[in-house]
């Protein structure tokens, strides 16, 4: 099967529906919000009344637009709603309030990481519409129940150009598409709640080939995991067909996560016919270049700015950029931390080694990280000055930190007497006392065993009880056993 797989090139464009995180909904003034009461959050306009009028919610024009400016996509200046026909008992106007010749975003790019460096994605369009109610198919064994609270709930339509070669680089755009709804505050991108949703088109071409081949579109995902395992299934089921003489039909499917399976919904021959007109409730809409400044210079610094900052001003390496930068909170943390450090390879170790594990261990989000930046800034800083080791500021500062955010981190090892011991005499004394002890040694070190070196310092940090700084005893160790007179 592998032979086989491989003689064909998948090709996939990916339509992501992101649901917006504004107060009210997008033509009236009803709540957006998610699990709500049933049907408590429909006014007359959301259940589609007659002689309602939809009046446009600005937040939605700001959010795409931000969206827009991060994709590097051209902002349409006067752009126009559509009614989008379909008859849906979760559709109670009969249409869908969409755009369609004239969407707020055209063009643009994502850009992914792949094995072998990096990849753009194109993006086609971004579109303003409305979401539809939901059908609830489990709560009753008879009947289909319709719960409208996310009629008229905001979206934002991402449609992909098809550049997407392999369901990993699927995983990798989603992967973006999310970091930057969450990074732009404008979606939660919540997969497994439906606030961030994607349909997957997939087609298979043999490698070489001109012309794409017939694609159909799987819906129904709940994670990027199974975009990814519809994806693969999809591939191997066209693949499959193609090889064994049959032709793909151009279908719309659906994913079944425990199965990793697909199953067609309806068939080319009963596509829908929208019959797209204008909506002529709803003026046009003005974009103008102000504005459009003015939400270019309010975004907030995203992950992309972020990494080349990191790798090019801080000089760490790129997989502690992306790591750092993974989630926009982390970010922000490390963030606050450089305004008060200097040394940023121990700031980026300590969120991703000390900070990330306390998470990880307590199972929470860096909000609910007790130190402040400035604090753990002032660890660094201790262990930058020799005053404590590496190993005491991870083991034993860093947790007593946790339990008493409020002292410094001076004052807790100080009281604690971690503060370890760079004083030349003193640690003077303790190799001198270990070399006394040690005759033979000695003299084998004169005589070229030089890994005893390891020896000594052992003895050394032992008698000090790890309190002696092992950069200083190190250097007093040799210095003394290169001397004579000892
Ligand atoms: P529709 O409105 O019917 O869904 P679109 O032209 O908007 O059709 O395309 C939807 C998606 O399908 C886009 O993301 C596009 O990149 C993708 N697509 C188009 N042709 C193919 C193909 N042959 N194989 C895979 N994806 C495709
Ligand atoms: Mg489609």
């Amino acid at each position: 099967m592998e032979d086989i797989l491989s003689k064909y090139q998948p090709v996939i464009g990916l339509e992501v529906h992101a649901q917006l995180l504004t107060n009210s909904k997008v033509f009236c003034a009803d709540r957006n919000e998610y699990g709500g009461v049933p049907n408590t959050h429909v006014s007359a306009i959301s259940l589609g009344h007659p002689g309602t009028l939809p009046m446009l919610n600005k937040k939605v024009i700001e959010f795409a637009v931000k969206l827009g400016l991060a994709c590097q996509s051209e902002i349409t200046r006067e752009m126009n709603f559509a009614r989008k026909n379909y008859f849906y008992a979760d559709l109670p106007k009969g249409y869908q309030i969409t755009q369609d010749k004239t969407p707020i975003c055209v063009g643009g790019k994502i850009d992914i990481k792949t094995d072998d460096g990096g990849k753009t994605i194109g993006i086609t369009r971004i579109h303003i519409e409305e979401d539809a109610g939901k059908s609830i198919h489990d709560q009753d064994p008879y009947d289909t129940l319709v719960d409208l609270n996310r009629a008229g709930v905001p979206l934002l339509e991402i449609v992909s150009e098809p550049d997407i070669r392999s369901s990993q680089e699927a995983y990798d755009y989603l992967t973006e598409v999310r970091k930057l709804v969450r990074y732009l505050e404008i979606c939660d991108g919540n997969m497994e709640e439906g606030s961030m949703r994607c349909d997957a088109n997939i087609s298979v071409m043999l490698k070489g080939a001109e012309k794409f081949g017939d694609r159909v579109e799987v819906k129904n995902m709940n994670s990027i995991r199974n975009v990814q395992r519809a994806i693969e299934h999809e591939i191997k089921r066209q693949v499959e067909l193609i090889e064994a003489g049959g032709t793909v039909d151009q279908d719309t499917r659906t994913f079944d996560a425990v199965t990793g399976s697909t199953a067609s919904m309806r068939s080319k021959e009963a596509a829908h016919d929208y019959r797209y007109f204008p909506e002529p409730d709803l003026q046009p809409i003005f974009v103008s270049q102000e504005y459009i400044d003015e939400v270019e210079n309010n975004l907030p610094p995203l992950p992309n700015d972020l990494i080349k900052k990191y790798t090019s001003e801080l000089q760490l390496n790129e997989y502690d950029a992306r790591v750092l930068t993974d989630s926009k909170p982390i970010a922000l943390y490390f963030e606050a931390l450089i305004a008060h450090t200097n040394n940023y390879k121990a700031a980026a170790n300590m969120v991703m080694g000390d900070v990330k594990s306390y998470l990880n261990q307590h199972a929470v989000g860096i909000e609910s990280f007790p130190v402040a930046a400035k604090q753990l800034a002032e660890l660094i800083a201790l262990t930058d000055e020799g005053k404590i080791s590496k190993s005491v500021a991870s083991q034993k500062v860093f947790p007593a930190m946790i339990e008493a955010p409020d002292q410094s981190p001076l004052s807790i090892a100080e009281s604690n007497n971690w503060i370890q011991n760079s004083d030349e005499d003193s640690i003077g004394d303790l190799v001198k006392q270990v070399m006394a002890e040690n005759p033979e040694e000695v003299q084998r070190y004169k005589e070229g065993s030089k890994n005893l070196i390891g020896f000594f310092m052992g003895q050394v940090m032992k008698l000090s009880r790890g309190s002696a700084d092992p950069k200083a005893a190190n250097q007093l160790v040799r210095k003394m056993l290169e001397e004579e007179n000892v």
